[in-house]
């Protein structure tokens, strides 16, 4: 036997007020307050921890992974990482290409919605053009052979 109506909120980890989402990182439910990583255990005190490596890898400049809610139902994660190798990179200099993604999450009844900021370095953004062209490659192969069926069709209709 299902009860559908019955899907229990989970409480935020740090206060037991309803939660609002769960942290990427550390997949505790929070609340609005608690969502930002300073704001709740054990990413605080991770992040603590590792202020000294949060570097960019090219200029060593401190970086800052940051998450926030806008909405109960709408988190930002801005992880500071470049997409394409995962090392941490600075906003200014070092964050060749910045792009956001979308991800939604069902939590029982509720679906929260998290905004991701990609971030790629210099050289993953050169990688990435590549990729582009490659998937642009594709695309000329496939138009190829759409205009080769339309040629043996042309001929088939009118022989
Ligand atoms: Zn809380
Ligand atoms: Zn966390
Ligand atoms: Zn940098
Ligand atoms: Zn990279």
């Amino acid at each position: 036997m299902v009860q559908a109506d019955v899907y229990p909120i989970p409480s935020c980890a740090e206060c037991g007020i309803q939660s609002a989402g769960k942290c990427p990182t550390c997949h505790r439910s929070l609340c609005i307050d608690h969502f930002p990583l300073e704001a709740h255990q054990p990413c605080a005190t991770r992040g603590a921890q590792h202020a000294e490596q949060m570097r960019c890898y090219i200029c060593g400049d401190p970086v800052k992974p940051q998450q926030w809610s806008t909405a109960i139902f709408a988190h930002y994660v801005d992880n500071h990482m470049c997409a394409g190798c995962h090392r941490y990179v600075c906003n200014d200099k070092h964050t060749a290409f910045q792009q956001e993604d979308v991800a939604i999450r069902r939590d029982g009844l509720r679906s929260h919605r998290y905004h991701l900021t990609k971030r790629f370095c210099p050289t993953c953004a050169r990688l990435r053009i590549f990729g582009g062209l490659i998937g642009a490659g594709l695309w000329l192969g496939g138009a190829v052979i759409v205009v080769a069926t339309l040629v043996i069709v042309a001929q088939i209709a009118l022989g």
